[in-house]
């Protein structure tokens, strides 16, 4: 249960721009700070353009897109970095999760070069350790960004089922179950889910400078 919180004063009463343009996760991350009482908007409402994502680490992606917003809305901002990382196959997809779907967000075609690249270095492999990384970045215009990291561990599985979730859900099963996140209740994936795990860090960052 999250404690209801009064909006942190550390926002000096002003909203709280969510830096992402991923309709999936905005709503994840909005149900998560509904309770808090923070107003949020989206990069879209603030009309923040999506800067390249050139870091080299998730925390890099996650900083750059946060400070971005910061410095454009001079708001603060809150950005997440998140991915599927698969160690068989080198940590792909990785950073470049978002990528191998294309601009079309073709997951379909991502799902596929994961298995062709595990048939390719694992072939006698099906079950493949997996964890779901995500970083929050949150950068309030002068002062230091903060970092909160998440993680999920389980394995992929194909071919892909449910269509509960979105982006790489259908193909991960997260340790201790055996359906994929896209068969989960979404609010039960939002129980254990990377983000939220990187939330419950940034949640009681927020209750210490309460
Ligand atoms: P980002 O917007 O650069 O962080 O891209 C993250 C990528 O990882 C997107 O393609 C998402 O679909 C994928 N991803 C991140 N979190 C999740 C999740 O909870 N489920 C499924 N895919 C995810």
């Amino acid at each position: 249960m999250i404690p209801v919180l009064k909006t942190p004063a550390i926002f000096g009463n002003k909203p709280l721009v969510i830096a992402s343009h991923n309709q999936g996760k905005v709503k994840e991350i909005g149900e998560m700070i509904a309770p808090l009482g923070i107003r949020a908007l989206s990069a879209a409402e603030t009309n923040t353009p999506e800067p390249e994502e050139t870091g080299a680490t998730f925390a890099e992606n996650a900083v750059l897109k946060a400070e971005h917003a910061a410095s454009a809305t001079g708001l603060p901002a809150l950005a997440d970095d998140s991915g599927l990382v698969v160690p068989a196959i080198g940590g792909a997809p990785g950073i470049y999760s978002a990528r191998w779907a294309g601009p079309d967000k073709n997951f379909a075609r991502a799902f596929e070069q994961i298995e062709a690249a595990l048939a390719d270095n694992a072939p006698d492999m099906r079950k493949m350790d997996a964890h779901f990384t995500c970083v929050l970045a949150l950068s309030i215009p002068g002062d230091k960004t903060q970092l909160f990291e998440g993680r999920v561990d389980g394995r992929i599985t194909f071919p892909p089922r449910g269509n509960q979730g979105f982006g790489y859900d259908p193909i991960f099963i997260p340790k201790g179950y055996d359906i994929t996140f896209g068969e989960f209740n979404p609010a039960e994936k939002n129980r254990i889910s990377h983000r939220r795990r990187a939330f419950t860090k940034f949640l009681s960052f927020l209750k210490d400078a309460a």
